[in-house]
């Protein structure tokens, strides 16, 4: 195939990934998107097989079918709350994807005495060290999130100090590479430095800031891939690569608004290690009573209301009452009761966690209304439905300066007229604060498990009709 179709396939890939993004933006376009992006790859794939160079397409042909079989059992198997981890393990593999290719190209370099010339010796030493660092911190996310290690932050003294000092290791390690790239102690030294910093640099975050460091992993492959682009002469891999890498770091940026944290905070503030004054700020907005209410009680309020905003939160994707939701709003709705949900950007441990699942329960995208958006119309609803919602509608974010979380922007449920909480406990949320929500006049706390809670109210409301 020659050269000029080869890249006339890479550029149309190119606007297919660009036009995919942009219909990601919203999510009536989003499964376009995908699909945009999709056929993009198959092209970029497709053009990539046909370059010459390839010695053997059965070996590619099994890698193909091995992996396409374990990502499409993986992909159904998958919990929408174990998203997260998914992501981080298929970005740890991009990383391993990148130091493999890189490295594999400085050896045919050298089996070809051959010195690597211009930029590529520098793309191969940032191939593998992104490459390196990608992979194993996003395998410290994934063991995090799963549970398999300890999610707390795992700190001690001098730690940045020690941090910085092999960060300048791998740095040294890089010139040496790029000096005299044949040197192998000194390339097996970066690689291995590269795998460790992985590690150093992910364990002191908490495992509820793992999706905004997966989200940062994920940029970080992006750079790896465009590296490995440049090492091989691949114009198609620098592209995505820079468009995986920028769309994850502004993602990144978004998620650390929402939260009002910087980015360093979250690297390296050791989010969720027990903090004695957020404690005793909880201890001190706990004072108070709080109303216990049934699933009844609830539907007597509801039979009495024009207008009910749903606040879904990360209890909802426990419990997977997205359905039950539904349900519930489609009654309401019978009743002459006006519902929209209320969408905050962090809600749930994902961007975008709140969306897909009230997608999967078919609640029409109109409905669904962002936060500064819908702030403005909770004093007029009659009745704010928060399901398994916590920090994201905490007002000590407004007013507490104490409060780790003071500054995040909120959801204003607590100006509506009434309040629902459904949770099943007095536990705090991802911040570990109590929230002062709980004890105003006008809330009522429904505890138990959300579906089962939403799934009795629809019965209740059911008798008022
Ligand atoms: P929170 O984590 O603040 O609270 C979730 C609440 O759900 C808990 O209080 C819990 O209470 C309740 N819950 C859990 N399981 C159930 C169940 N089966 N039925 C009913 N309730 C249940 O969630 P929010 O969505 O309000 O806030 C998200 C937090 O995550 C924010 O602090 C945000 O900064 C953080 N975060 C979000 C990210 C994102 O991208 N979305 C990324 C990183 C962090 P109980 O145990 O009593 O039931």
């Amino acid at each position: 195939m020659s050269d000029q179709i080869v890249q006339f396939a890479y550029l149309l890939a190119a606007v297919l990934f660009i036009l995919g993004l942009h219909n990601l933006s919203s999510p009536r376009t989003a499964p376009r998107g995908n699909m945009m992006a999709a056929v993009g790859m198959l092209i970029a794939i497709v053009a990539t097989l046909l370059v010459t160079g390839v010695v053997d397409y059965w070996i590619i042909l099994a890698g193909v079918v091995v992996g396409s079989a374990i990502g499409a059992v993986l992909a159904l198997r998958i919990q929408m709350t174990a998203m997260p981890q998914m992501v981080a393990l298929l970005n740890g593999f991009g990383g391993a994807a990148s130091t493999l290719v890189a490295s594999a190209e400085l050896l045919r370099y050298m089996r070809r005495a051959e010195s690597p010339e211009g930029i590529v010796p520098i793309a191969i030493v940032l191939g593998v060290l992104i490459g390196g660092v990608t992979f194993t911190g996003s395998l410290i996310a994934f063991a995090k999130l799963q549970e398999m290690m300890r999610g707390a932050p795992i700190t001690y003294r001098g730690q940045q100090f020690v941090n910085a000092l092999l960060g300048l290791g791998a740095v040294a390690l890089c010139v040496g590479v790029v000096l005299d790239p044949f040197d192998m102690p000194v390339f097996s030294g970066l690689v291995a430095m590269s795998l460790l910093l992985g590690v150093l640099l992910v364990i002191p975050i908490g495992g509820a800031d793992m999706p905004v460091v997966i989200s940062l992993l994920n940029s970080y492959s992006g750079l790896a891939a465009c590296a490995t682009g440049f090492v091989l002469g691949n114009s198609g891999l620098v592209i995505s690569g820079s468009l995986v890498g920028a769309s994850g770091i502004i993602l990144t940026k978004i998620m650390c608004d929402a939260m009002n944290r910087s980015l360093a905070n979250v690297l390296f503030g050791a989010f969720g290690a027990v903090d004695e004054a957020a404690v005793a700020s909880g201890a001190a907005a706990a004072r108070g009573t709080v109303k216990g209410y049934t699933p009844e009680d609830a539907a007597v309020i509801f039979s009495n209301s024009r207008s009910a905003i749903v606040v879904p939160g990360y209890g909802m994707a426990v419990a997977q009452a997205q359905h039950a939701v539904r349900e519930l709003a489609d009654e309401l709705e019978k009743q002459g009761v006006r519902v929209k949900y209320a969408i905050h950007p962090v809600a749930g441990r994902m961007p975008g966690h709140m969306n897909v699942l009230l997608a999967e329960a078919d609640v029409p995208y109109e409905q669904l209304i962002e936060m500064d958006e819908i702030n403005p119309e909770f004093p007029e609803t009659d009745v704010a439905l928060v399901i398994g919602a916590n920090d994201v509608v905490n007002p000590d974010a407004r007013t507490e300066k104490s409060s780790p979380i003071y500054g995040m922007p909120i959801l204003d449920v607590d100006r509506a007229k009434h309040v629902f909480v459904l949770k099943r406990s007095m536990n705090p949320g991802f911040a570990g604060v109590q929230n002062p929500l709980f004890y105003n006049d006008n809330t009522m706390m429904v505890f138990g498990d959300a579906k089962d809670t939403i799934l009795k109210m629809v019965e209740a409301v059911r008798q008022f009709r």
